[in-house]
């Protein structure tokens, strides 16, 4: 499942492997990948699969030299393509792309390749500006309490056409439940996706330089709800989410979920290891999508346990009574604010937030964390290259140090039960790291010594 190795130790002798592909097989060559990330290397490695010979497929990407073209009108002049496998990255509205469909170019993508493959899978989509990939990980920790063959993927993780290719070489078994993280690119390219269930997260604005309108973005995710054949979820705490179905017309698939309800109330969600509100609202729609598909209560008890994606406020549990967590990932004022906040709520009776803030600066809006002096019992320790300019703009105090190292050394010198130390700085990890990965598990190494004192 998802991004872990799994070994399938023996098909089912009841096993049903998909037939190859009609559609794929129909498909008129050459075919032309358009993009050639993780979905187009799934969507290569699906057509050869289903028996496309390889002379047949051409690879493009602007900026990848492995690729066999880079310029797309030598792509369409010199390989002739007569189908275009456009990637999520790629927009339709690009104006050779569009030329191509005039002319009669079939154009599909890596997802409707994928689907034409399935045969008993039920399916579960989600979408939202934010939260998608919290939620779809929630749901992981759900399937993978209960399902063997459960896959889930999609814009996170691996991408469906790997599924799908792994189903036709015979190497996994075919899932019972497919689970698919589906951005808005994705959305707008996937003929013959047919959903059991679907869930929406959040709408804020976001990707406004593909879209012509807000409207325009908000519509491309709803369009989820007409490929979805039994209920569709909205977070009643989403943004602009529920405002904007107000305009829409009612269907008996809709329903509004929030934390509150009551038959959620038996859960105890708020038990969960995952840290903040928004995620108790992201727990409260994978529960709900949960008994919507019927799934065990092991499922909703694997969803409380999961921690967090790793560096994305990232719960590393209580030591000596002090709680830790990583949210190197969070390079963003909103993110940093949103964290400090969840983290606040961790407190026990009488105990100190610390956050770490710092790194390198990225021009940040800084002084948007102004707020965070309203937090009851924080102290705020800067550290790295931008530690001045961190504080200066902020206008938070607290004390300084230039290395992150130094700045850990301070604060665990000071902890007490009851405390949260949280890494969520603000600034890239650049000046001390290679990565935001990088940085995060240097404060996990460092929580683990803190362990061993
Ligand atoms: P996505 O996969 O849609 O980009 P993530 O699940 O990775 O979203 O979350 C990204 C950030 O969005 C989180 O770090 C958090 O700050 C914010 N976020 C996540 N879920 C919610 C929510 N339900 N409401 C508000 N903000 C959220």
């Amino acid at each position: 499942m998802g991004a872990r190795k799994k070994k399938w130790a023996k098909l089912p002798p009841d096993n049903t492997i998909c037939q190859m592909s009609q559609y794929i097989k129909n498909l008129k060559v050459p075919i032309a990948i358009v993009g050639m990330g993780k979905s187009g290397d799934a969507a290569k490695r699906l057509l050869i699969a289903c028996g496309v010979s390889s002379e047949n497929i051409l690879t493009f990407d602007g900026k990848l030299d492995s690729a066999n073209y880079s310029d797309a009108s030598k792509l369409m002049s010199e390989g002739k393509p007569q189908t275009l496998v456009v990637s999520p990255g790629v927009p339709l509205a690009a104006p050779w792309i569009k030329d191509a469909q005039s002319k009669g170019i079939a154009i599909t993508s890596e997802i409707s390749l994928a689907c034409s493959c399935l045969s008993t899978e039920k399916l579960i989509g989600v979408t939202g500006s934010v939260g998608k990939s919290t939620t779809v990980s929630l749901i992981q920790a759900g399937l993978e309490a209960f399902s063997k063959t459960g896959f889930v993927g999609g814009n996170l993780g691996i991408p469906f056409a790997s599924y799908a290719a792994d189903v036709v070489e015979k190497k996994r078994p075919v899932a019972d439940w497919v689970v698919l993280e589906l951005s808005s690119y994705q959305l707008e390219n996937c003929a013959g996706l047919q959903l059991d269930h679907s869930a929406i997260t959040y709408f804020t604005s976001n990707h406004l330089e593909r879209y012509d309108s807000i409207e325009h973005y908000y519509q491309t995710k709803w369009n989820i709800l007409g490929i979805t054949r039994k209920t569709m979820l909205l977070n009643s705490e989403g943004g602009d989410l529920i405002e904007y179905s107000k305009g829409k017309t009612p269907t008996p698939q809709l329903k509004i979920i929030s934390k509150n309800d009551s038959d959620l109330q038996s859960y105890q969600l708020q038990k969960a290891q995952l840290i903040g509100q928004h995620n108790q609202d992201n727990l409260a729609l994978a529960t709900a999508l949960c008994r919507e598909a019927g799934w065990p209560n092991s499922a909703i008890e694997g969803m409380k346990n999961f921690k967090g994606l790793s560096h994305r406020l990232e719960n590393l549990g209580s030591i000596k009574g002090v709680r830790f967590i990583n949210d190197s990932k969070a390079t963003a004022m909103d993110s940093v604010v949103i964290a400090a906040t969840a983290a606040s709520d961790t407190l026990v009776s009488g105990g100190t937030l610390f956050q770490l803030l710092g790194g390198r600066d990225k021009n940040l809006p800084w002084e948007q964390l102004s707020t965070l002096s309203k937090l009851p019992r924080a102290e705020f320790v800067f550290f790295g290259e931008c530690r001045q300019v961190a504080q200066t703009k902020s206008g938070l105090a607290g004390n300084s140090f230039a290395r992150l190292d130094e700045a850990i050394e301070y604060v665990l010198s000071k902890v007490k039960s009851g405390d949260t130390v949280l890494l969520s700085p603000g600034g890239t990890s650049w000046d001390e790291f290679k990565s935001f990965e990088d940085r995060g598990d240097f404060f996990k190494r460092k929580v683990a010594e803190f362990s061993t004192l």
